[in-house]
């Protein structure tokens, strides 16, 4: 075909995704001067994309499919505003063959490769064939096209146990089953495929030699329309959850200048077999020694960045450069690699209860300044409401600097920096990962998170008294604050009192554990904060996003955010959450709200567990809530009655519902 008719000059470009990667395409798009259009979902009309976007078209319902993988939608956007070309980002349809080609026949550039190149690398099955034949080094294994049990099981014996069994349009990590003897393989392969069928639509399989204790490294390559085809190093993304990478830096830190080479000649190799055009990543799985090919993705992927601070290069200005038609500016030898590059991809989600999403409103949203090596791509503001819709990502936070150590070390920083309420995410998660001694020498593989999970999501220290007096200390400079121009305020004066010695207590304690007390004493003389015997002179002065507290002689820097009576602190010790026990009576009806069955997070009820007017032992279970595919069972706070359930099963329940109602057994 005459790829002049696929690639050629615009000047509105379509951005057919949400969130950060939406916000990023855009930010560069409106950089070369084109003009942006946004598209979203009803759940989406406050995003910051639509914000961002010169114009915004509604596409539907909040659920995806009903929205942004919906391409007569999208193509209707398209037109409707006049945009000439579309980005996909990355998930949704970006890796669609079929949206790719509805592009082309509706006159639109689509930023990416064909869909013919889409659909020869799209299969893991059918790259793998294909990479045989170009001389890419595979992992050893069985991608043909019979699927009865009798063949799987025959090629799983010959390339021996372990082996991976893996969904040949999987993606995400899904559909994937390690096994370790012949006697788990039927079972994984019928759960694989069930997973497949319903993730894909597709539930053909290949069988994999699991590499044991195996990293993952990809190399980033891009293509022009003019047959040029560059490989930009690689990347190291070992630190995985499930499949699915946590932490990514480029360059490798575990290859030397010659592996280097040998894998990015290899990359290239790959991407040649099929003339690619438009950025895309190669993936190996490597034993440390060897590196072996398991798939392409055929867009851009969500750790470029780290690419881009090695190299200097705007990856989403190659892209849109190629979809132009314009040669790659630059040839192999001119791209040199500098320094070195970390990014964490901060998610709204606990870890500490086995990674549940968290969804909310961002109250507080204080990330650090982008200076001093530091890059943050957002998709979400201060305010933002973070739905059960979509993908949890919130933000990537990077990190560049001349060496290894350093770049942690500034991604640490900026990890402790920030301050994110109103949901749980997994930035102490990240700190702690990616401060792990054996994350610094690099004595990882894809299994470390799990193995480490119990050090990586140990809670934090309890307060101690730097932390009780910032408590006390973070509530008087709020009320402080507060009272700024209001006359006669006590607080105006605060320190400095003409009316003798007053004092006033606070109580604080970290979710159920004991109270702790501090006073504070105030009036006539400087003000002193009283623990137990002890007295300590101090000095608060207020600055962006706390104050700095000086405490017995020593001044340090106190992140504050009070919520009601939560307070989150970050002092030098790290982070902590303490409940303001309230002296005055607002405990007693915080004691009553705890005790309603109500939904703790918007969902679904999947499941009724007890029927109204039966008696509950103290922990019984009442319902099963269903959000964002985990499941939560709800359970009687004492023993009682069941007086009342106010939900039915697939009932969609907002945060905070009252869900069921039970009556304390009178004793
Ligand atoms: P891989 O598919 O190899 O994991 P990436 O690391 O680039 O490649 O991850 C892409 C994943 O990002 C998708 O599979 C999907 O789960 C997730 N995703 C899709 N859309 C979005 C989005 N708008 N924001 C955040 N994450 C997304
Ligand atoms: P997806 O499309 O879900 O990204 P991949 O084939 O890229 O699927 O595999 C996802 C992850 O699973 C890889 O990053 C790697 O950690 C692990 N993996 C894949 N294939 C193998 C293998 N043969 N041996 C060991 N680990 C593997
Ligand atoms: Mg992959």
């Amino acid at each position: 075909m005459d790829r002049s008719k696929l690639y050629r000059r615009f000047r509105t470009l379509l951005i057919a995704n949400r969130g950060e990667i939406a916000c990023r395409v855009i930010r560069t798009a409106r950089a070369m001067g084109l003009r942006t259009v946004a598209v979203y979902s009803e759940a989406d009309r406050d995003a910051m994309h639509v914000a961002l976007a010169d114009e915004a078209v509604l596409l539907g319902p909040a659920r995806a499919r009903d929205s942004y993988l919906n391409a007569e939608r999208l193509i209707e956007a398209a037109r409707k505003t006049g945009a000439e070309a579309v980005h996909p980002g990355y998930g949704f349809l970006s890796e669609n063959a079929e949206f790719a080609r509805a592009c082309f026949d509706a006159g639109l550039v689509f930023v990416g490769p064909t869909a013919g190149m889409m659909t020869a690398m799209g299969s893991k099955s059918g790259s793998k064939a294909l990479m045989e034949k170009a001389g890419v080094p595979l992992v050893p294994g069985y991608h043909g096209e019979a699927q009865d049990d009798a063949t799987l099981a025959k090629a799983a014996d010959k390339i021996g146990f372990p082996i991976l069994v893996k969904a040949s349009a999987g993606g995400g990590g899904r559909g994937m089953r390690i096994v370790r003897s012949a006697a788990e393989l039927a079972p994984a392969i019928v759960s694989a495929k069930r997973e497949a069928k319903a993730a894909f639509g597709d539930d053909r399989m290949l069988i994999e030699k699991y590499v044991d204790n195996p990293r993952h490294i990809e190399v980033q390559v891009i293509g022009d329309s003019q047959g040029n085809l560059l490989s930009l190093f690689e990347r190291e993304c070992t630190l995985q959850r499930r499949h699915q990478k946590v932490i990514e830096e480029a360059p490798s830190p575990t290859l030397n200048p010659a592996q280097r080479e040998t894998v990015c000649a290899a990359a290239r190799k790959a991407a040649g077999a099929v003339n690619y055009v438009g950025a895309g990543t190669i993936e190996f799985v490597s034993d440390g020694k060897d590196v072996f090919f398991i798939e392409m993705n055929t867009r851009l992927q969500v750790e470029h960045p780290v690419t881009e601070l090695i190299t200097g290069i705007d990856l989403v200005e190659w892209q849109l450069r190629v979809a132009f038609g314009e040669a790659l500016p630059l040839k192999q030898d001119e791209i040199r690699l500098n320094g070195h590059a970390v990014e964490a991809r901060v998610y709204a989600e606990n870890p500490i209860k086995n990674f549940m999403p968290s969804v909310g409103k961002l109250s507080t949203w204080r990330l650090p300044a982008e200076t001093g090596g530091l890059r943050i791509d957002a998709g979400y503001r201060e305010g933002d409401a973070v739905s059960p819709y979509y993908d949890a990502m919130l933000a990537k936070m990077i990190a560049w600097a001349p060496t290894r150590d350093v770049a942690i070390d500034r991604l640490n920083r900026g990890l402790e920096d920030s301050d994110v309420r109103g949901i749980v995410t997994n930035i102490p998660f990240l700190s702690a990962l990616i401060t792990h001694p054996k994350v610094r020498t690099n004595a990882i593989d894809t299994g470390f998170i799990e193995r480490e999970l119990a050090a990586l999501t140990s809670t934090a220290p309890a307060p101690g008294e730097l932390e009780l007096c910032a408590a006390a200390a973070a509530i008087v400079n709020d009320e402080r604050q507060a009272a700024q121009g209001e006359a006669n305020s006590p607080w105006q004066t605060f320190g400095w009192m003409p009316v003798g010695r007053r004092q006033r207590s606070f109580a604080f304690r970290v979710g159920h554990g004991p109270e702790q007390e501090i006073s504070l004493n105030y009036g006539s003389g400087p003000s002193t904060l009283l623990i137990g015997e002890r007295e300590l002179a101090f000095t608060v002065a207020p600055k962006g996003g706390g104050f700095d507290l000086t405490l017995d002689g020593v001044k340090s820097s106190v992140a504050a955010v009070i919520d009601g009576h939560e307070l989150y602190l970050r002092t030098r010790n790290g982070r902590f959450d303490l409940h303001w026990v309230d002296p005055f009576g607002g405990e007693t009806e915080e004691q009553a709200g705890a005790d309603k069955i109500a939904a703790p997070l918007p969902g679904t009820v999947v499941a009724v567990l007890a029927e109204e007017g039966a008696k509950l032992e103290k922990g019984a279970p009442i319902l099963t809530l269903e959000v964002m595919k985990m499941e939560q069972t709800l359970r009687a706070p004492y023993a009682g009655v069941l007086k009342s359930i106010k939900c039915k099963v697939g009932d969609i329940v907002q945060e905070g519902t009252e869900l069921a109602v039970v009556e304390a057994s009178g004793e």
